[in-house]
C-alpha cells in the first residue's frame, strides 16, 4: 500500500468507526457486530503505526467512544473513564504480561475478573450517600444519571458498615440480566417497537430513558468493579473491593488472583465454558495487575490503563439445521428470505430464526433445505447465518428456487435496477405491506400508538383499519366486541391515539412511511419546509436545498405526494387532528447567538441535530453552507473539507465545539461546578 491509498483508507476507516460509535453508544443500536468492530479497530491500529504522519488525536484509536446524550446534564469525572485494550488473542495477554514484567521487574499478581458487558457507571458517595452516578461520557465528562440509578435496588443509596471515606468515587457496570432482555423485548415487538439487539444495549438505552419510573420496570441490576484514586489506603486492587463489599456494595466476587500466565489462561477457559449459565451477559475476561503501586508505575495510555487488559471471547458459533425458508414482505415490498432453523441454544437465547438477506446470499453460501448451517452472534448482535456444513449434505438437494410472485398477495415480484432484493410492486394493495405500513405509523419514533403486530394483524384482517386514518375511527364499542381486548386495553388504545394528535410534525412526516425517509430525514425536510402542503408543492430542486436529502429521497418523496390515494389519506389525517406542520420555536434558553448564523460540519459530542437545536435554543440560526452571511463555521471531527476552504476562503471563524459552548451558557458551561481534575489515579 503506498502512502496515498493508506490516506485514504485510515480516512475511510475512521469515517466508519465513528458512525459505528455513535451507533452503538449513542443510539444504542449497532449495525455490525463488536467482532467486526474490533477488527476494523485493528486495521485502524496497523496502519496510523505505519504511517505516523496521519494519526490524529481524534482518531478512534485515541479517544473513548462517546455515549453523551441530550436531556441529560453533564458533569466532570474526577478521573478520566477510559476504556480497555482488548484482545481475541491469547498470545497478547502473554505479551501484556511480559510487558508488565519487564516493566516492573516481578512483584505483582493479577487480578482477573469477567468483563461485565453492559454500561459503564461511576457512583459517587458521599458521608455513606449515594451522591451521584454519571455515565462514561467522552471519558472526562459523563450524562448524570443520578436518578435513574436510584431506581437500581443493588445500587445501595446508603452505605452500610464502617470505615467508608468521606467521599469516594466506584464504578462499574449496570447490566441487564436475561430474563429481564428478553421480557422487555417480548413487550416492544407487542407495541412495533424495535426489540434492543442484545441485553448491553438495552441496559445503556434503559439507563438514559427520561422516566425514572420506567427504569424501575425493567430489571436492571450493578456489579462494582473500580475504585479510582487512592482514598481507601487499600495496598492492591483486591483489598479495595474487599473494603467496598464491606460496605454493601455490590462488587463481583467472581475474581481470582492469579501469580503467572498459567493462572491467567485457566481462568479464561473455565469461564469460557462457565460463562453460558451465568444470568447475565460477559463479553471477555479482564486482567488487571493487582498491587497499585505497580499500576501506578505502569500508568495510562490517552485511551486505556496499561496496566490492564481485556481478553474477548470469540462470537459464538452453532451448527443447526435449516428446516425451511420463509419470505417476509416488508412494508417496503422488499422480500427477505428468513431460515427456520432447529432451535438451538446460542448466547444466552434460543435462535430459530435468522436472516437470509436475498437471493444471492443463499445462492453464494449455496444453501439448501435440511443442511447444517452455523450462526453466529458476533457482540450478542442478531444471529448471522455465516456459514454451510458441506460434509453433512445430504445427496439430491438443491437451492430453493426464490418464489417469482409475492407469497402473500401473489403479484409478480420485480427485481429494480441496482437492487439485491426482490420486491412486491403491489404497494396499495399487498396486504403485508399496509400492515407493516400500519405497524410502523404507530412505532414508539412515529405515532406511539399502542398497537403491535398482533393487533394491527387484528384490525386489518377484521376490516376495521386499512389506511392509517382508520385507526382514528375507531369507538370503544368496537373495539370492546373484539376478541381478547377488555374494557381497560380499549381505554389505552384510544389514549394513546388521542395523545397521538399533539405528536409533533416531524414525527407525523416520519411516521407516514415515505421510502427512504428516515426519522432525521423527516425532521430536516418537516423543519425547512415548515408544513406538510408545503412539502407537497415542492418540486424535486427544492426538496433537493434540504440537507441530507438526495436525488433518491428527493424523487420518492414528491412521487408520494403526486399520488392521489395518498392526498386523499393526508386529508383525512389532517380532519382527525395530526399536526400537519411544525409548532413554533420553543421559548430561547437565551440570546448570546441572537442574529448570528451558524454552519455545522462534522462530528460532535452530541449529534449534529442536537447541535443545531441548541443554536436555535440560544436565539442563532443554524446555516446550509458557508457563505458571506455566515458568522462562524462550528467545526467537529472530520468536518467537510470543502466547509472549511470556504471559511478560508471568505474570512469566516472557524471554531471547535469547546469554543462553541463557551459562548452561550450553556447547560453544560452551568453545570460544571466541580473541578475538573485529570489525575491519573
Ligand atoms: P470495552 O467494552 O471493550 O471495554 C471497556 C469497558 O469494559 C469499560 O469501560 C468497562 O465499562 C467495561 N468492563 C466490564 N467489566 C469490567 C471489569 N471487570 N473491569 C474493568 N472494566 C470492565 O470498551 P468500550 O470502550 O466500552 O467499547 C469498545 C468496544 O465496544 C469495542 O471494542 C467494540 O467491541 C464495542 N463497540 C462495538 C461497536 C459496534 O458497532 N458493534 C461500536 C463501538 C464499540
Amino acid at each position: 500500500m503506498d502512502k496515498i491509498q493508506a490516506e485514504k483508507r485510515i480516512m475511510e476507516l475512521k469515517a466508519v468507526l465513528w458512525e459505528n460509535s455513535r451507533r452503538y453508544y449513542v443510539e444504542n443500536a449497532p449495525v455490525i457486530s463488536d467482532f467486526e468492530y474490533d477488527h476494523l479497530m485493528k486495521e485502524l491500529e496497523a496502519l496510523e503505526a505505519e504511517w505516523p504522519e496521519f494519526l490524529t488525536p481524534d482518531s478512534p484509536t485515541q479517544r473513548v467512544g462517546s455515549d453523551i446524550t441530550r436531556g441529560f446534564a453533564q458533569f466532570p469525572h474526577k478521573y478520566p473513564m477510559l476504556s480497555l485494550g482488548n484482545t481475541y488473542n491469547i498470545s497478547e495477554i502473554e505479551e501484556f504480561a511480559d510487558r508488565a514484567s519487564r516493566t516492573l521487574g516481578g512483584g505483582f499478581t493479577y487480578c482477573c475478573e469477567l468483563k461485565f458487558d453492559g454500561t459503564a457507571i461511576c457512583l459517587t458517595y458521599r458521608h455513606g450517600m449515594l451522591y451521584r452516578a454519571l455515565t462514561r461520557g467522552d471519558g472526562v465528562v459523563g450524562d448524570d444519571v443520578t436518578v435513574n440509578a436510584r431506581q437500581i435496588p443493588s445500587i445501595p443509596q446508603k452505605l452500610s458498615g464502617e470505615g467508608w471515606p468521606e467521599e469516594f468515587e466506584i464504578r462499574g457496570e449496570i447490566l441487564m440480566p436475561y430474563e429481564a432482555f428478553d421480557r422487555l423485548n417480548a413487550e416492544r415487538e407487542d407495541t412495533g417497537e424495535m426489540p434492543f439487539a442484545n441485553p448491553r444495549n438495552a441496559a445503556s438505552g434503559s439507563l438514559k430513558l427520561q422516566d425514572p419510573a420506567e427504569v424501575s420496570h425493567r430489571g436492571l441490576i450493578c456489579t462494582l468493579y473500580h475504585i479510582p484514586g487512592d482514598g481507601l489506603g487499600a495496598a492492591t486492587h483486591d483489598e479495595a473491593l474487599r473494603k467496598a463489599a464491606s460496605w454493601g456494595l455490590p462488587v463481583s466476587d467472581k475474581r481470582r488472583l492469579c501469580k503467572d500466565i498459567d493462572g491467567i489462561e485457566a481462568f479464561i477457559s473455565e469461564w469460557d465454558e462457565a460463562r453460558h449459565a451465568l444470568p447475565f451477559a460477559t463479553d471477555g475476561i479482564v486482567i488487571k495487575i493487582n498491587e497499585i503501586a505497580s499500576q501506578l508505575a505502569l500508568g495510562y495510555t490517552s485511551k486505556f490503563p496499561r496496566w490492564a487488559v481485556a481478553y474477548k471471547f470469540k462470537a459464538e458459533q452453532a451448527l443447526t439445521r435449516l428446516l425451511s425458508i420463509s419470505y417476509q414482505v416488508g412494508r417496503t415490498g422488499a422480500v427477505t428470505p428468513v431460515a427456520n432453523l432447529d432451535p438451538v441454544q446460542l448466547a444466552g437465547t434460543t435462535v430459530m430464526r435468522a436472516t437470509l438477506n436475498n437471493e444471492d446470499f443463499i445462492r453464494e453460501l449455496d444453501i439448501r433445505i435440511g443442511d447444517m448451517l452455523y450462526v453466529e452472534k458476533g457482540g450478542e448482535i442478531i444471529p448471522k447465518i455465516t456459514g454451510v456444513e458441506e460434509s453433512a449434505r445430504e445427496s439430491g438437494t438443491e437451492i430453493p428456487p426464490f418464489p417469482k410472485v409475492c407469497p402473500d398477495c401473489g403479484t409478480p415480484l420485480v427485481k429494480p435496477e441496482g437492487e439485491a432484493r426482490w420486491f412486491c410492486p403491489n404497494q396499495d394493495g399487498c396486504p403485508s405491506q399496509i400492515k407493516g405500513k400500519l405497524i410502523h405509523f404507530c412505532g414508539r419514533k412515529a405515532m406511539d400508538i399502542l398497537a403491535g403486530d398482533a393487533t394491527v394483524d387484528q384490525l386489518f384482517n377484521l376490516g376495521l383499519v386499512r389506511t392509517p386514518a382508520d385507526f382514528y375511527d375507531l369507538k370503544k364499542y368496537q373495539l370492546v366486541s373484539l376478541e381478547g381486548w377488555k374494557d381497560r386495553a380499549a381505554e389505552r388504545f384510544l389514549e394513546s391515539l388521542e395523545a397521538s394528535r399533539k405528536v409533533t410534525f416531524d414525527h407525523v412526516l416520519f411516521a407516514l412511511g415515505i421510502r427512504y425517509v428516515g426519522e432525521t430525514t423527516a425532521r430536516e425536510i418537516a423543519r425547512h419546509f415548515g408544513t406538510v402542503d408545503a412539502i407537497a408543492a415542492a418540486g424535486k430542486e427544492q426538496l433537493l436545498e434540504v440537507s441530507d436529502v438526495g436525488e433518491v429521497i428527493a424523487e420518492s418523496v414528491y412521487q408520494y405526494f403526486r399520488d392521489e390515494e395518498h392526498l386523499r389519506d393526508v386529508e383525512r389525517l389532517r380532519a382527525a387532528g395530526l399536526q400537519l406542520e411544525m409548532a413554533a420555536a420553543e421559548e430561547p434558553a437565551s440570546d448570546a447567538l441572537q442574529g448570528k448564523t451558524i454552519v455545522v460540519s462534522g462530528n460532535f459530542s452530541i449529534s449534529r441535530e442536537a447541535m443545531k437545536a441548541l443554536i436555535e435554543r440560544h436565539g442563532g440560526r443554524p446555516g446550509g453552507s458557508v457563505s458571506g452571511r455566515t458568522d462562524y463555521l462550528l467545526a467537529g471531527e472530520k468536518a467537510g473539507p470543502e466547509k472549511l476552504r470556504k471559511a478560508a476562503q471568505l474570512g469566516v471563524q472557524v471554531i471547535s465545539e469547546e469554543e462553541f459552548y463557551a459562548m452561550i451558557p450553556s447547560e453544560r458551561a452551568q453545570k460544571e461546578e466541580e473541578p475538573v481534575q485529570l489525575t491519573l489515579f
